[in-house]
């Protein structure tokens, strides 16, 4: 993935999709994206925790440099080296291990890429890479390897994406993915969803973004305006992993985008030290359906090179989602899934 050094401009806002983008000149989302802390010390530093330094990466930091929204930060608690949201954006020497079996492209994702931005690997959906760009970057991603361009789909006006749909009408959804696809400015989006309107076969749009959780800001008026406008059905599907991650403020941020009629779903990744524990995952549950959304997904992580540290395996997966299943009703318990390469879906363990 693009280590987001260079924000994309925002773009002159155009009238699209029938709707007038109201100009933002200052945006207060670019402002806290671009604030964001990257320097592993400075973070160690702001929670009271010098000593851990000693065991940060340079290798992983030049991989995938830390980036971690300011707002993200004042959740982890100071003082405590195995904070769950510290362990999932701090590069420690940890990653630089190198473990049988975790590789370079654990999903087959290099190969499904057709030069559109586009990865159809399951039936009647096409995920579209958007943008390679996210405002936090998770150790444990496997874009991590995937120094996917900004430009693969957002340039030329989406036309590559857009023939692909308009020549398969199996695809009846279309999946918002990345990096984080609302790092894009509204106005793009907006862009891209105008040329979707004449696309008669898809019924539905789907995002997938870590953004109303990391950096909350991104809810603004404009993003709002432009999802009451869309013609489809829309789910949000959220990624947070640890109740810590839903403050106030992304509780209210997710109630905004729940009130333009969208879904609001989340996946969270099984980690170890971060939410391997079945009275953690249920308190997600619960504050998350507080905040208008339900559980989808808890996926094994996929196994790329440096995330081996974060793996529950399946014996420990499949007696946490029993334990859950034993604390909650049936519609907080996400899917226990994994990601197989040729599947025609997710897989369930
Ligand atoms: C995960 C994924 C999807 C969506 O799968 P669902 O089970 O519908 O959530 C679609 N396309 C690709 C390439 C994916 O990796
Ligand atoms: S998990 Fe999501 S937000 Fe985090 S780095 Fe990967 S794509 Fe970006």
């Amino acid at each position: 993935m693009i280590p987001a050094h260079s924000a994309p401009a925002q773009p002159a806002p155009t009238p699209q999709d029938g709707l007038v983008v109201p100009l933002a000149p200052t945006s207060d989302w670019r402002r806290a994206w671009r604030d964001a802390i990257r320097d592993p010390r400075e973070l160690l530093e702001l929670l009271d925790l010098p000593q851990v330094a000693a065991r940060l990466s340079a290798d992983a930091q030049a991989q995938f440099p830390m980036r971690v929204p300011r707002g993200f930060a004042m959740r982890m608690r100071r003082g405590d080296p195995a904070d769950p949201l510290l362990r999932q954006v701090l590069p420690l020497d940890d990653e630089d291990r190198l473990v049988p079996g975790f590789d370079l492209d654990a999903v087959g994702d290099a190969a499904a890429n057709a030069g559109t931005g586009i990865l159809h690997k399951y039936r009647g959906r096409a995920l579209l890479v958007a943008t390679g760009s996210c405002a936090v970057h998770c150790r444990y991603c496997f874009r991590r390897h995937f120094p996917y361009a900004e430009q693969t789909a957002a340039a030329n006006h989406w036309q590559a994406a857009i023939d692909f749909l308009r020549n398969d009408s199996s695809i009846s959804e279309l999946i918002l993915s990345g990096g984080d696809p609302l790092s894009l400015a509204t106005g793009k989006l907006a862009e891209l969803t105008g040329a979707l309107r004449g696309i008669a076969s898809l019924r539905r749009l789907r995002l997938h973004t870590r953004l109303p959780v990391v950096l909350p800001e991104r809810v603004d008026a404009t993003l709002l305006d432009w999802l009451r406008t869309l013609p489809w059905p829309v789910s949000i599907v959220i990624h947070a992993n640890h109740p810590n991650e839903i403050d106030v403020e992304v509780a209210q941020a997710l109630r905004r985008l729940r009130e333009t009629g969208a879904v609001l779903l989340n996946q969270s990744v099984l980690l170890r030290g971060v939410n391997d524990d079945a009275r953690v995952l249920a308190e997600l549950s619960e504050v998350l359906f507080d905040a208008g959304v339900l559980p989808y997904y808890l996926h094994q992580l996929d196994r790329v090179a440096g995330v081996a540290h974060f793996e529950v395996d399946d014996q420990c997966a499949r007696a946490l989602h029993s334990e859950l299943q034993s604390l909650l009703p049936g519609y907080l318990v996400p899917r226990l899934v994994r990601e197989v390469a040729g599947a025609p879906g997710k897989t369930p363990l």
